[in-house]
């Protein structure tokens, strides 16, 4: 059924409002415009010699290309990813890449390559390791964050950790001591034959300025003083009240103007300034972590992937993006609510635009869950969705548990209830590797309006995953994502590019959306049936429900293959297992195939534990039928 009103007919009022849009907002130096033209180049040399002769840890622009979507894949979409090391289970679970690991050496980590595991990332914790800093110098708390009222603090999830009778303190990643700890810690990795270096936290104190009121630090204050006497001249600077940048301190500035802690808490973004303080922190730890990836790559004499333990949401969860191989992350899969989470589809669909796997857990919280009521069904699900969509969720064999009350404890999920579906993935490899999603549809994620509050998109893509609609997520960078423009060859791969409602683009974004609306090809979400005005139903299910349907495609000599992941969502809450659907028939139309219809000869059904079998193929008025003859879990239908 049609809606009333198709999403066609709606005004465009981002297109409207771009004419009053400020080019060059306060706290920037280069406008998104200006960074994407040849200027960027010249902005970003000044300001890098202007960081390097200050030193310390001022925060210069990421000396970065415009090709942050081309980097080495280092993830292959059929790996099966250990969080944690357990070399007994390699073997049994199929394991290729360690994800989190701590501390192995050399030799361990020979032994673990002869077994088969390609990829070792040893991982350094920006905020878990308070008791090695603690060992490292006795003068550690001096790098300690301070928030407002200058006090430090723990980490807040970790309250039930001590160590020599100190709490677990969040350190400070703008101080040069804890730097020193860091930067000790990264040699040990390099010097142990690691493939990748992982972070834990990576934000480090950057993450504590939206909730904790920090940081307020001495070397955090005079990073900011440096901050801001590299990006304003001083008439700017003494319209906000800074008359001399030599001694300021921004806590005293605020203090001055009667600012107190708790009204701090409470109106810190809209105190003088608070934009850019933040902007400082979030630079300052996405240059310090590109920084500490290249100085282990020049200890290696090679490279070595950076993994971030970053959940993609956000533009400040994003800034690291240019500088990784892989995601390597907790993901919230809503484990209490007993259902096949459509959450995750978000991280997964971004990291396919940002060009980049995503390797995940499920949050503290979800695992807590799950050992607390055993629902090794529900896991399941949440693996295959995650390979479904390219990506990979951690092998379950060891987990990190969080509850408020209970605090840190551990999941062993049972090897009998996964290894077989990690096995299915290691064995048909090659349904999985080459695969990319089939889309004939893009929807728009624009950084830019995502740092004014705008442009969300994860009810658009909630709603296509359930709705069966395949999609794409198109990415639009800015001066925190850089390397991410959208252009109008990005757009020709796609029929039709679906843009949020409350969009606020940049004056190159909205001219190029404009340019797209007027041919056609550029849309403004309003919901699926005015999507399926335009495409018709690109998937659809005939003959039972609640099955979600994936197709991949891989591109080849002989023409594309497609892979179509066939995922039951009818989960039975009362006793963890899947309600099989009955016989059901896939139509799928001529934009998810890529080719003539006819020219499909062959269908074969993969699942796991059974034997692959061959079903029916029948060309319709519409695209291709497939016949499935049932669905207990999860199915790989393989075109050719
Ligand atoms: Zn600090």
């Amino acid at each position: 059924m049609l809606p009333r009103t198709s999403c066609l007919d709606r005004p465009l009022s981002w297109v409207r409002k771009i004419a009053s849009l400020p080019c060059v907002r306060p706290s920037r130096l280069v406008s998104p415009s200006v960074a994407a033209s040849g200027g960027k180049r010249v902005a970003v040399a000044v300001r890098a010699v202007i960081a390097l002769a200050i030193g310390g840890v001022a925060a210069g622009e990421t000396v970065l290309g415009d090709d942050a979507a081309e980097t080495p894949r280092v993830i292959r979409r059929s790996d099966v990813v250990f969080m944690y090391d357990n070399p007994a289970l390699y073997e049994a679970y199929g394991c290729t890449v360690m994800g989190w690991a701590g501390r192995a050496d050399r030799e361990h980590i020979a032994g673990a390559h002869q077994k088969g595991v390609r990829v070792f990332a040893s991982s350094v914790g920006f905020r878990t390791e308070f008791a090695g800093m603690i060992d490292f110098s006795p003068r550690f708390a001096e790098a300690r964050c301070l928030n407002f009222a200058g006090e430090p603090f723990i980490v807040p999830w970790l309250w039930d950790h001590k160590h020599k009778g100190e709490p677990a303190w969040w350190f400070c990643t703008n101080s040069p001591l804890y730097r020193s700890y860091l930067r000790q810690r990264l040699e040990r990795v390099v010097a142990s034959g690691a493939d990748a270096l992982h972070i834990d936290d990576y934000t480090g104190t950057a993450g504590a300025v939206t909730w904790l009121d920090a940081c307020f630090c001495p070397d955090c204050m005079k990073g900011f003083r440096e901050y801001l006497r590299s990006r304003y001249d001083a008439a700017q600077l003494r319209e906000w009240g800074v008359a001399d940048l030599y001694a300021f301190d921004y806590g005293a500035f605020l203090r001055q103007q009667g600012i107190t802690p708790d009204r701090y808490h409470k109106e810190r973004t809209k105190l003088p300034l608070a934009e850019a303080f933040l902007d400082f922190h979030v630079r300052s730890v996405t240059d310090f972590v590109a920084e500490f990836r290249r100085e282990g790559e020049r200890l290696k004499g090679g490279p070595l992937p950076l993994a971030v333990n970053s959940n993609l949401n956000g533009p400040m969860n994003l800034a690291i993006t240019p500088h990784l191989g892989y995601f390597c992350c907790e993901l919230d899969h809503r484990a209490a609510s007993r259902e096949v989470p459509l959450q995750p589809v978000y991280a997964y669909k971004l990291a396919d635009g940002l060009h980049r796997s995503v390797t995940s857990t499920a949050s503290g919280g979800d695992w807590a869950y799950i050992n607390e009521h055993r629902l090794p069904g529900l896991v399941r699900t949440w693996a295959a969705l995650s390979y479904a969509f390219g990506h990979n969720l951690m092998a379950p064999h060891r987990m990190w548990c969080y509850t408020q009350q209970k605090g840190t404890h551990w999941y062993s999920g049972p090897t009998e209830e996964y290894v077989w579906l990690y096995r299915f993935v290691r064995e048909h490899a090659d349904l999985f590797d080459a695969f990319e999603a089939a889309a004939p549809l893009a929807v728009l994620y624009d950084n830019h309006s995502q740092r004014q509050g705008k442009g969300s998109i994860q009810d658009i893509v909630r709603t296509l995953a359930d709705a069966n609609v395949p999609f794409a997520v198109v990415v639009q960078g800015d001066d925190w994502l850089p390397g991410y423009r959208i252009t109008g060859e990005t757009l020709a791969r796609y029929r039709l590019l679906v843009v949020p409602a409350d969009l606020q683009p940049d004056s190159e974004l909205a001219a190029l959306l404009q340019a797209e609306t007027e041919q056609g090809r550029a849309v403004v979400w309003s919901d699926v049936a005015a999507i399926q005005a335009r495409l018709g139903e690109p998937v659809r299910v005939q003959g039972t429900d609640r099955v979600l349907v994936v197709p991949r495609v891989r591109t080849g000599q002989g023409g594309s293959t497609l892979a179509v992941h066939l995922l039951n969502r009818a989960y039975r809450k009362e006793d963890d297992r899947m309600d099989p659907r009955p016989p059901f028939q896939v139509l799928l139309s001529p934009d998810v195939l890529g080719r003539p219809a006819e020219t499909f000869r062959k269908a074969t059904l993969y699942a796991p534990r059974v034997e692959p079998v061959e079903v029916r193929l029948q060309g319709v008025e519409k695209g291709l039928q497939i016949e499935v003859p049932g669905l207990d879990f999860w199915s790989i239908v393989e075109l050719q």
